[in-house]
């Protein structure tokens, strides 16, 4: 299992669910492991906001 932190430095990020919010295009919250702000690209995926 790899950590999440690591996830994060490919742009891989896991939200708290609970606190995303809906923000008209995507989920949008704050990655539990590196802190950014992140959206939901699809099921399961997650990626940094501006960050392509
Ligand atoms: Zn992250």
């Amino acid at each position: 299992m790899i950590p999440q932190s690591i996830l994060c430095l490919i742009n891989r990020h896991k939200p708290d669910r609970n606190k995303a919010r809906w923000d008209g295009f995507h989920y949008v919250g704050a990655c539990t492991a590196c802190g950014r702000e992140v959206y939901r690209l699809k099921s399961k995926t997650w990626r940094a906001i501006g960050s392509g």
